[in-house]
């Protein structure tokens, strides 16, 4: 019995839910996709909201890496979607099996099913990487955390990893602000670097170089185009993607209380509105090119804190939705996530001398409504 019960945690990755729990975390043990094509089919009857959240989680894996997936259920190597009971899936790609991978009700959402897909392609979780203890707290017990091997590449660790399981009272953040991001079900900047990493995608071949802005890079799934970061779009990210706000030195108020229509979303992928705080010796010339022409006085720091959160869905963690003011110097790491106004971190004056300061309002847009205030510390300046 206890050999059996092996063999199936062996065989299954991890999960959300309390469902069979996995102890092989190695990237490399895990078998990649031949031709970077995962093949896949569902079970008759497979819900479609789930199908669109496979949909939706395919396409931006398929146009964020080299990766494709192929509806085909009479390919020799295969993933197998089904509805059973909690999330889970393999780790990597079974040699000649159609392997399993389960989407359930109480778990279903976009971010959940790019996560089991991640596993399928074979990336392990955030808190099984060999680093991890520097990160996190886990008690060696809770076997989902367990490590054998190098799973991180060159890519560093980061609390918003789509990757990385929720805080628990056996597992949690090193560093408390990162106490709501963990458990996040918004994909990293960094995921996608860690799975073009595994497969090898990279535009070395390609015959342009692109100088990419603000933290991107070469978009594998399109050479001819920048990946960019959160806030930042065209070809080689130095237009701003949101709204534009100009610092003063005196602290400026900005409420946000979202769209007020009635409309379908065309995708389950969970939305990201962005704010930039920008301070610019042409203001309107910035606002209406979209792009940062101007360097911010030299030295001179932003600084934003929130004042307001109200509609977000607060509990252990901002899963579904949350504010990211994103203050670390690296653009494409995930700053401390908020979605709870009952703690003494939701308010924190984070400050950067990023410019454009970067403002992430993630998740369902229609109720959520928060409030920010901005300014800018010219020169050498610290807050106190
Ligand atoms: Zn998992």
């Amino acid at each position: 019995m206890k050999v059996l019960l092996l063999l199936v945690s062996l065989a299954v990755g991890l999960c959300f839910g309390n469902q069979v729990r996995s102890k092989r975390q190695a990237l490399s043990d895990a078998l990649r996709w031949p031709n970077n094509t995962m093949n896949y089919y569902y079970e008759d009857g497979f819900p479609l909201e789930m199908q669109a959240m496979f949909r939706d989680a395919f396409n931006y894996l398929k146009s964020h890496t080299c990766l494709n997936f192929v509806n085909n259920k009479d390919a020799e190597n295969a993933v197998y979607i089904r509805n059973r009971v909690s999330c889970w899936s393999a780790l990597g790609m079974r040699s000649g099996e159609h392997q399993e991978l389960s989407l359930d009700y109480p778990c279903a959402h976009f971010g959940v099913a790019l996560h089991e897909t991640m596993h399928a392609l074979g990336i392990a979780h955030g808190q099984a990487r060999t680093d991890r203890d520097k990160y996190l707290i886990v008690e060696a017990e809770d076997h989902n955390d367990y490590i054998n091997e190098d799973t991180t590449l060159s890519v560093p660790f980061d609390y918003g990893s789509v990757m990385l399981y929720w805080r628990t009272e056996r597992r949690f953040p090193k560093d408390p602000e990162y106490n709501y991001t963990m458990g996040s079900l918004r994909v990293g900047f960094y995921d996608m670097i860690l799975l073009n990493e595994y497969y090898g995608c990279n535009c070395e071949k390609h015959p342009v170089k692109l100088d990419c802005k603000n933290g991107g890079y070469q978009n594998p799934a399109n050479c001819d185009e920048c990946t960019c970061t959160d806030g930042f779009k065209g070809q080689t990210c130095d237009e701003l993607d949101g709204h534009i706000l100009s610092a003063s030195t005196e602290w400026r108020p900005l409420y946000y209380g979202g769209p007020y229509s009635k409309t379908l979303e065309k995708s389950m992928a969970p939305k990201n509105v962005f704010f930039h705080v920008t301070v610019s010796t042409d203001y309107l010339q910035e606002v209406l090119s979209k792009k940062t022409l101007f360097q911010a006085p030299e030295g001179s720091t932003i600084e934003v804190r929130t004042t307001r959160l109200e509609g977000f869905f607060c509990h252990f963690t901002c899963d579904w939705n949350g504010v990211e003011l994103k203050y670390l110097t690296d653009r494409r790491m995930t700053s401390p996530l908020t979605c709870c106004d009952d703690d003494n971190l939701w308010n924190k004056t984070r400050s950067s001398t990023n410019n454009p300061f970067v403002i992430v309002k993630y998740g369902e847009d229609k109720g959520p409504r928060f409030q920010f205030e901005y300014r800018y510390l010219p020169g050498n300046l610290t807050s106190s």
